[in-house]
């Protein structure tokens, strides 16, 4: 039916996108667009680049959704989801196990801190918050603590879209127009140290954000507090890295006042910052629960989940509660084929993958720093494989340039030209490529936002808004 409406040939370019925008509600629409939005249509992607409608090649900076870590077209990955698909496609978790979920248990719990050994899956990064949040929930019921169960997450976060986990998000415009269970929900300040009051030192800014939580859970009492959820780098929200031991200290203060610290990998696991986990390998610390998704599939097959220290097992066995149900799974929780395709993905980031990675984000962090000779441009900051450039109207206020301005959406626009597809965020531009992204082609990546930003500060000075 939706071919005959169309009128035009299933294959073509333009067909697709017209059938999409008249049938698709897109992630994020606006209500002036929704239901009727066009999306520029991806056709295929192979390695580090994606061919767009017009069968232009691009570099995938973002890795799609910071996801692609393994790159595109891997015939490995390929083989295995046809293999796993002949073999066993789908088994219920309620009554049965399969083998590709418990090999793959024992493998990520082998890079997982010390003392984390279990596992739940889930079906994505949403869903792993999730799960995580309501396992504190019935974790603190069962131990007789049915008041602490508020939830501290910080400005400039993002953890997900599904009710609870979308009640943690910070950035701007998260809840203008949509309810959540803002009862629920204690917010703190981003660690962003170009954000950080002028004239205050990056340690006395740490200091005071260790401060603002030791403030906080005095003030609310820590018998209320359930957990602490953090973005080691915060993603969505520019990826801001935190200052020095900041979050080191964050743990002490959780493990101090009882509250469980989930640490949200969802974007810095698999690779990113070339650590399986980052929690402990990069930062140093051990949380309670570690959620992860995206890079764990490398995006070929939907899959998440939450790392589970296993004390917490213990504290459950040991409460008055045996029978207590953490009444909670997903019909896909340990899905076949997505713990099969992680398997080989992670064999593949073991394989050199990670190591390559490490080696190679000095150079992608010293080409896309060097942009901040741009005067359009206020910060380039990052670490491992993530990056953000974030433009400000000047130097010396270092002042966002306005929403209305769409300045992340321009640079993208020259960057599709040349061959680059960037994350735009706001006054922000995204960068996550490929873990397999080689020294050239970050040159490659680096030229053109270069030549990009270059032609949005013209374009600004021309129009007359900068
Ligand atoms: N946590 C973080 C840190 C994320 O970046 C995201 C997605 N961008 C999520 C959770 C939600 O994951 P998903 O979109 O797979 O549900």
């Amino acid at each position: 039916a939706i071919r005959e409406e169309a009128d035009v040939s299933p294959s073509g370019a333009a067909a697709i996108e017209d059938i999409a925008t008249r049938h698709l509600v897109q992630p994020w629409p606006t209500s002036g667009s929704i239901g009727a939005e066009a999306r520029g249509l991806i056709q295929s992607g192979e390695g580090i680049y994606v061919t767009d409608h017009t069968g232009r090649r691009l570099i995938d900076g973002p890795a799609g959704m910071w996801c692609v870590n393994v790159g595109h077209r891997r015939p490995e990955l390929a083989q295995v989801l046809y293999d796993q698909a002949m073999d066993l496609s789908y088994n219920s978790p309620w009554y049965t196990t399969n083998a590709p979920s418990a090999v793959l248990a024992e493998r990520l719990a082998g890079h997982a801190p010390e003392g984390m050994n279990h596992v739940f899956y889930t079906t994505g990064g949403s869903s792993a918050v999730e799960t995580a949040l309501r396992f504190m929930q019935f974790y603190n019921n069962v131990r007789g603590r049915p008041e602490k169960k508020l939830i501290v997450s910080r400005e400039g976060a993002y953890h997900g879209s599904t009710y609870l986990s979308a009640s943690l998000n910070g950035r701007p415009r998260d809840h203008d127009w949509m309810d959540s269970a803002s009862q629920l929900v204690l917010k703190l300040s981003s660690p962003n140290p170009f954000r950080r009051p002028s004239g205050v030192s990056v340690e006395a800014f740490c200091d005071g954000l260790v401060e603002e939580f030791r403030t906080l859970i005095a003030t609310t009492g820590a018998e209320r507090i359930g957990a602490f959820v953090a973005e080691p780098i915060q993603a969505s929200g520019g990826v801001i890295v935190p200052p020095g031991d900041y979050l080191k200290r964050m743990r002490a203060l959780c493990t101090e006042h009882d509250i469980l610290y989930i640490s949200d990998e969802v974007v810095t696991a698999f690779g990113r910052l070339g650590q399986v986990f980052a929690s402990d390998d990069v930062f140093g610390i051990k949380p309670d629960m570690i959620t992860f998704a995206k890079g764990v599939t490398s995006g070929y097959f939907p899959l998440g989940g939450v790392m589970i220290a296993s004390r917490l097992f213990s504290d459950l066995r040991q409460s008055n509660h045996s029978d207590a149900m953490f009444a909670h799974g997903l019909t896909y929780s340990s899905h076949p084929i997505g713990c099969a395709v992680a398997l080989k993905n992670l064999d593949i980031l073991e394989d050199g993958l990670l190591e390559q990675a490490r080696t190679i984000s000095g150079h992608f962090q010293s080409r896309l720093k060097a942009l901040e000779a741009l005067p359009l441009v206020g910060e380039v900051r990052g670490l491992g494989l993530m990056a953000c450039i974030e433009c400000v109207a000047d130097r010396v206020s270092n002042n966002p340039l306005t929403l209305d301005l769409e300045v992340g959406k321009r640079i993208d626009k020259h960057c599709q030209e040349m061959g680059l597809l960037v994350r735009p965020l706001i006054n922000m531009c995204v960068m996550s490529p490929p873990l397999t992204i080689s020294e050239n082609q970050i040159d490659e990546m680096a030229d053109i936002l270069d030549r990009s930003i270059r032609l949005t500060q013209d374009e600004l000075v021309r129009e007359g808004l900068w």
